[in-house]
Parts: structure tokens; C-alpha cells; sequence
């Protein structure tokens, strides 16, 4: 671990490895970033994805992009800190999946500090302009002439530049963490199997732009198949811009111009007015909302999430089963049906009582104690689906006992589902940890690129729900509700394992299995992603006669009959083993052997580390 030689570490994996103790873990050797092979360069082996997962001793970055993740481990290695990293991977990544995030959306970060204890949330989610429409009926159909009313204003440099700011090491200048990003959009990089696919299911709305399509893909988007080099100059340009401008500058001057005309241009209304809110609000900076489960501390994102507080509160409920969870035996049908009845319960509670805890009254306080909780569990049955008693049960419960006797009522609400997104966790030398979930919502977001800045514009007004009087519809700078929920765990006030998952509303039930895998059945992080996920839900967009749906990656077909048994309409997502459907995990393990990076196959996911 840190302050051992590196040969010495080597020598413990080495070890590890001949006695299989390792298990999925086949760590690179040298340095991480391809052995003998230069550290600056963009080719080598630090991109074959055959090797996931990395086992570091000093320090450790995993990203869904083996470039981003070399973005990273290279800032760390040059004496920048976690935060430093991070914001290296955050631009660069926008760059290797400029379809999932950019610089014309936003996320969520949390970090722990290991010396002062203290955890620290950056929220830089979008919010809505504030003329947006709250009429629903516009938001039905979407063509190029109103694609940007699904646009909310984009938050990612405020975050990113004010991030740097505030916590990096201040040893690196912006230009030098910027650098691997803007060399990556002007020299290209290659395309994956994964980005191949999501251009050519997106390919309707990339043409929204028209000719101006191919400033943004140089090459053209057509023919752009795996192991073909894409260019991306104009976002190049762009990073430069901001490389070389404040924050106040990027959102008052002829980037913000830009975004504010395409806005305009196409059906939305977002003004130069909330452009200067965003550099003068965003990001908003608190601790992190915690929770505890059998002896972890949970460090996680209060609102505009709910996957935050849905984790505490599934976890909460998952105390109270009497018994052991692990003799329960992984991926069991007991087992599924333990941890989906638990994620019905969340879902539904989310629809109801989840929104930006900013600007609605969100009873948070009753929603993570432990009481209220234990009033849900009473749901749980073992050997029936919850929502399949046929008691008609409501989706959700009544907190209000747990949150001074009350809460707010709003209307029923439900949300769309989307499948975008990226996340990533660094590890630092001191042992400080950072971690981001940042996206566009649905790939290519919206599809309108602000002309010449190579970068998509987000549709994170699809978060909102369209129901008059929810808890989470649309009003004038509030910020769509939100599943990410990049997570530290601590174990007796040390840290553990970080992670987070796009996925929309796949991300908490994703997030829930993987902390279950390393924290109930002791899995290192790379077998705790790699395991096969389920995904249970209620309300979500579905009517309520399938609401006790679960959905299982192929590898668990075998559990079809059980569940079905149990009164579940189970059925397998795809014939895919491991599917992007259910999340794509980075995380990092703390490890006997060093900070374990653990990189997901569902994704292009790559740890890398020192
Ligand atoms: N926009 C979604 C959210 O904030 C994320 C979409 C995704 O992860 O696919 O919850």
C-alpha cells in the first residue's frame, strides 16, 4: 500500500495472482500506463480494455475511457492532486465521450479529505432557464425546430473552473490539466465499438445541425467505425477558450453567446441572463448527506439526486432483514427478491418525495432514518414479489412521522429514463478521494451543437416530470431531480471503496449491488462490478400493472421461473452477458494489496495507477 516501493508491490501481486487471490484482477505491469511503453503518448497498452481493473500503491484514477483515465493518472503523476485529476479526467472524458457529457452539461462530485475527516458536494447540475416553458404539451414532440426546450442551462464549466479553483493543488497551471483533453479533440482519438453504436442510433439527431455536423466530427459522421481516429477541432478550440478564460468570462462572453442563440434557434429559451445566474450561483458547494449500513459510514449527494438518498434509504432497509444478507448467497432468487423489493420501495418513495431539495420541500430526515425504514421493510415478504401480493399497495410511503411530523404534499409525479452518462473516482498520493457523475442526459443530449464549439447541448429538462404539481416539475432555475450519485464508503472512519454509475434510473439499484457485492460477499472491486446486475422498479413511466417488473442481465436467466413464481413479470434485458442498460461502475476498493481501481466492461471502462 502507499509508502511501499513499487517493486515491492509488485511482488505482492505477483504472489497474489500465482494463489488466485485475486480473483478477475490481472493487473498491467509497470507503471500502469503500459509498461515500458513512453507516458505521453496516446497510444500503447494502457488502452487495451482485455485489462480492466489496476492495483496502485500511490495512487489510482478509473474512468469509462482509457484516455481519460491516462489524463488523470498523468496529473497525478506530475504532483496534482485528487481534485486536479479529476478536472483533467472531467474535460478530457468530454472529449473520449463527447456523446454521454461535455461542456454543454453538468454533474455532481463529491470528495472526502483523509486528514480533516470532512467530506465536501459540489453541485453543478443544470437548471432550467428561467423562462422555461411549463406548458407539457411542448415538450411532447421533439423535432430540430424545438429540440433546445429540453435544454437546461449548462453548469459544467462553472463546476469544473470553480472546483479547480477552490481545491486543486494549485502546482499545476488550467492550461497543463486541460492540455490531454485539447490534445486528444485536435489530434483524435480512436473510436470505440461503443461510440460506433451510439453514433449510429443518433445519427437523426446529430443532423439537427445540418452541415454544420461535420465541424464537429471533422472526419464526418459517416464511416466512423471502430478503430477510426476521430477529430473533434472545434472542441478543441473551445477548450482552449476556456483554458485561456475565467469563468465569469466563458459565461458572459461569445461561448455563452453561442449557447444562447442555438437555444433560441431551436425552440428554447435560455438568455445571456441565465448564463451570468450560473457563473454567479453555480456550483453550489455543501457536505456530503450521509447515511451508515452495519458499520460503513456512506458518503453520498443530497438533492437535485434522489440516488442518494434512495441508497441510504435501501441500505436502511436492508438492516433491518433478519438474518444474514450474504448466507442469503449471491444473485439467489431469495437474495434478488430481498434487494428488489427494496428498490421498489425507494422508486417509489423518489417519484413522490424527490426533488431539488432547493427549491421543494424534500423530507430528507425521514426518508434516511432508520424508523422509517423499518416501516417500509414491513413490506418485505420472503417468497413474493412485493407489488405482486395483489394488496394494492401504494408506491410509496408516509415519512412525515420521521420528519417532525411533516411533509409537504405534492402531486403524484413520475420521470423519463435515459441512458447516457459517464462517472469516474480518483485516489491521491495522500489518500484523498474524489468522485464525479457528470452527463448530457441521453446520448448526444439534445443534438444541437452552439455553432463552431464542437460540444452538444444538454436535454437535462427531460428530468423534470410533467405533472402539474409534482414535487419535481418545472420552475424557473430549479434543477431537474437527478439519479447520479457518486459515493465514498468508509469502514471505521477510513476509507473503503469509492464509486457511481450512469445509467439513469438503473444508477442507485447499480450503486445498491455493487457496495453489496464488496460489503456482503466480500467481492475485490473488479468482481463487484462484473457481477451480474438486476433492476427493479415501480412507477417509472410504466402503468401500474407492471409495476413489480425486474429485469435481469442474460448470465441470470436461470432465475426467471423463481421470480416468476414469486409474482414478478421477470424477463432478461437483452442477450448482451453485461449490459450498458444497467449501469456502467468506475470504482475504487481499498484494498489489502493498494487502492484497487475496479473499470467496467459494460462500459469502455480503464483504471489506471502508480
Ligand atoms: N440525466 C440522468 C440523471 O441525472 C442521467 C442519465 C443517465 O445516467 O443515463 O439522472
Amino acid at each position: 500500500m502507499r509508502g511501499r516501493t513499487s517493486k515491492f508491490a509488485a511482488l505482492l501481486l505477483s504472489a497474489a495472482l500465482a494463489a488466485g487471490a485475486l480473483g478477475a484482477c490481472a493487473p498491467q505491469g509497470g507503471d500502469g500506463s503500459g509498461g515500458d511503453l513512453p507516458d505521453t503518448g496516446q497510444s500503447g497498452d494502457f488502452t487495451d480494455l482485455s485489462v480492466r481493473d489496476y492495483i496502485g500503491e500511490n495512487g489510482i484514477v478509473t474512468a469509462a475511457s482509457p484516455y481519460a483515465a491516462k489524463a488523470g493518472l498523468d496529473v497525478l503523476k506530475d504532483g496534482g492532486n485528487a481534485f486536479d485529476a479529476a478536472v483533467a479526467i472531467s474535460f478530457a472524458i468530454g472529449v473520449a465521450e463527447a456523446d454521454a457529457c461535455g461542456l454543454g452539461g453538468g454533474g455532481l462530485m463529491i470528495a472526502y479529505n483523509v486528514n480533516s475527516g470532512q467530506s465536501l458536494y459540489y453541485n453543478f447540475r443544470e437548471f432550467a432557464p428561467a423562462g422555461a416553458s411549463t406548458d407539457y404539451s411542448e415538450y411532447e414532440k421533439i423535432t430540430a425546430d424545438n429540440a433546445c426546450i429540453e435544454t437546461a442551462v449548462p453548469t459544467q464549466v462553472a463546476g469544473l473552473l470553480t472546483i479547480l479553483e477552490e481545491q486543486g493543488s494549485g502546482r499545476l497551471t488550467k492550461q497543463r490539466i486541460m492540455q490531454p483533453a485539447i490534445d486528444m479533440a485536435r489530434d483524435g482519438i480512436e473510436v470505440t465499438p461503443e461510440l460506433s453504436q451510439n453514433i449510429k442510433d443518433s445519427v437523426a439527431k446529430i443532423l439537427y445541425n445540418g452541415d454544420d455536423v461535420w465541424n464537429v466530427f471533422s472526419d464526418g459522421i459517416e464511416g466512423l467505425y471502430e478503430g477510426d481516429i476521430l477529430v473533434q477541432s472545434d472542441l478543441a478550440d473551445t477548450l482552449e477558450y476556456v483554458a485561456t478564460h475565467t469563468k465569469e468570462e466563458f459565461y458572459t462572453g461569445e461561448i455563452a453567446q453561442k449557447i444562447v442563440a442555438a437555444s433560441q434557434a431551436h425552440g428554447g429559451s435560455i438568455t445571456m441572463d441565465d448564463m451570468r445566474y450560473a457563473a454567479e450561483n453555480y456550483p453550489k458547494k455543501s457536505q456530503a448527506l450521509t447515511g451508515t449500513y452495519k458499520g460503513y459510514e456512506i458518503l453520498t449527494c443530497a438533492g437535485p439526486s434522489t440516488g442518494g438518498t434512495m441508497l441510504i434509504e435501501m441500505l436502511n432497509m436492508l438492516e433491518c432483514y433478519d438474518g444474514s444478507v450474504a448466507a442469503l448467497g449471491h444473485n439467489s432468487e431469495e437474495y434478488v427478491n430481498l434487494i428488489a423489493t427494496v428498490m421498489q420501495l425507494a422508486y417509489g418513495d423518489k417519484e413522490k418525495y424527490m426533488a431539488d431539495s432547493s427549491a421543494v420541500q424534500v423530507p430528507v430526515e425521514g426518508l434516511t432514518s432508520k424508523q422509517y425504514a423499518a416501516e417500509r421493510f414491513e413490506n418485505y415478504r420472503a417468497g413474493h414479489a412485493y407489488l405482486g401480493t395483489g394488496q394494492g399497495d401504494l408506491p410509496y410511503g408516509d415519512p412525515s412521522p420521521y420528519n417532525g411530523g411533516q411533509v409537504q404534499t405534492y402531486a403524484d409525479g413520475t420521470s423519463g429514463d435515459h441512458q447516457s452518462t459517464t462517472t469516474f473516482s480518483v485516489i491521491d498520493e495522500a489518500g484523498n478521494i474524489v468522485t464525479f457523475t457528470q452527463t448530457i442526459n441521453n446520448f448526444f443530449g439534445c443534438g444541437i451543437v452552439p455553432e463552431g464549439c464542437g460540444f452538444f447541448l444538454n436535454n437535462e429538462m427531460r428530468d423534470f416530470s410533467y405533472e402539474q404539481g409534482s414535487i419535481n416539475e418545472v420552475a424557473p432555475y430549479k434543477q431537474p431531480a437527478s439519479y447520479m450519485m457518486p459515493t465514498v464508503i468508509l469502514k471505521d472512519g477510513r476509507p473503503y471503496a469509492t464509486l457511481g454509475s450512469p445509467g439513469g434510473s438503473r444508477i442507485p439499484a447499480a450503486v445498491l449491488q455493487v457496495t453489496l457485492n464488496m460489503t456482503e460477499f466480500g467481492m475485490d472491486m473488479q468482481e463487484a462490478i462484473e457481477a451480474p446486475r438486476v433492476y427493479c422498479f415501480t412507477t417509472s413511466d410504466e402503468p401500474e400493472g407492471t409495476a413489480k417488473t425486474i429485469e435481469v442481465e442474460a448470465a441470470l436467466k436461470n432465475l426467471l421461473p423463481g421470480l416468476a413464481a414469486m409474482g414478478y413479470d421477470a424477463a432478461v434485458y437483452s442477450d448482451r452477458q453485461l449490459d450498458p442498460y444497467f449501469g456502467g461502475v468506475q470504482g475504487i476498493k481499498v484494498e489489502e494489496e493498494g487502492y484497487h481501481g475496479g473499470a467496467d466492461p459494460r462500459r469502455d471502462g480503464k483504471a489506471l495507477g502508480y
